[in-house]
């Protein structure tokens, strides 16, 4: 039987972006995420003509190809930010996450649209974020950037499908856009997918209002926190108010094929179990 799921995890690249497919090869992944610098840092120095050299070797040692790597921007970057000075710092660093990425030969940029602060509407702070995207992409090249959808914590964006939607309505380059779904953050946000009626449900409303054919990776997490909380706790797989089951209907749904399936759970220390357990649900 071929596989055609490809799960992983977002590993470590401490000691050089290099280190990243190695780790995912020790947890047994078919794909990896990755911060190509430090996550809580504005700055980093520039790529090294022999780290990249080196990544891209060790990427092919591992037999893992380029679009099954999810890299994942700074946690600093707010792209929707009211406030310019804020928004042109975090659009800088986002323009220099993007070319890092492409140096490295990837295809992909995960990002969180980013967060109203509570000073401007959500429908504005959509608009700032797609202002952003367009200088990005017109900025950079190659890569896709990829918006995440969130749980909705605090005064962040991108928690319902209709955000997702609009804010790629005001891309103008469509072809460089893309959309990870993370599972906490979509349980967190109010969409069910414990049962095989309620996954359905979710995932129909999901291609009616974004569309599959933008769907660039999935972030698999069971929560801590409850549906609709707006709350995002992730937890182990099976272990959290999700549960297992949900997991299996991911594992078995042909539009989730060929794509990176990106634990971010909280042990790392069961990843490699975790990736066992997710490919054990595959129904032949
Ligand atoms: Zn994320
Ligand atoms: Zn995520």
């Amino acid at each position: 039987m071929k596989v055609n799921k490809f799960v992983g995890a977002h590993v470590s690249a401490a000691g050089g972006v290099f280190n990243a497919p190695l780790n995912a090869q020790k947890i047994g992944a078919r794909a990896f995420a990755l911060f190509t610098k430090n996550q809580r840092q504005w700055r980093a120095r520039a790529l090294k003509e022999e780290e990249i050299k080196k990544f891209k070797e060790n990427l092919k040692k591992v037999g893992i190809s380029p679009e099954h790597v999810l890299p994942h921007d700074s946690y600093l970057i707010n792209l929707g930010s009211p406030e310019p000075e804020k928004r042109r710092k975090s659009l800088q660093a986002f323009i220099e996450e993007v070319e890092r990425c492409y140096q490295l030969g990837l295809k992909y940029l995960n990002f969180h649209p980013g967060s109203s602060l509570g000073k401007v509407s959500e429908e504005e702070c959509l608009k700032i974020v797609a202002d952003s995207l367009n200088e990005a992409l017109s900025r950079t090249k190659g890569v896709i950037l990829v918006i995440e959808n969130t749980a909705g914590q605090g005064s962040s964006v991108g928690y319902r499908f209709e955000h997702i939607a609009r804010i790629i309505e005001l891309v103008e380059d469509k072809s460089r856009i893309g959309v990870c779904l993370d599972t906490c953050h979509l349980f967190a946000a109010g969409y069910d997918i414990r049962t095989q009626e309620a996954y359905e449900k979710t995932m129909k409303e999901f291609d009616e209002i974004v569309g599959f054919k933008y769907l660039k990776g999935m972030h698999l997490n069971d929560a801590k926190s409850e549906l609709g909380s707006r709350v995002d706790r992730h937890h182990s797989i099976g272990k959290g108010n999700i549960g297992l089951e949900a997991f299996r209907f991911i594992m078995n749904d042909e539009r989730l094929n060929e794509i990176p399936l990106i634990l971010e759970t909280i042990d790392p220390s069961i990843w490699k179990e975790e990736i066992e357990l997710l490919y054990s649900l595959i129904e032949e």
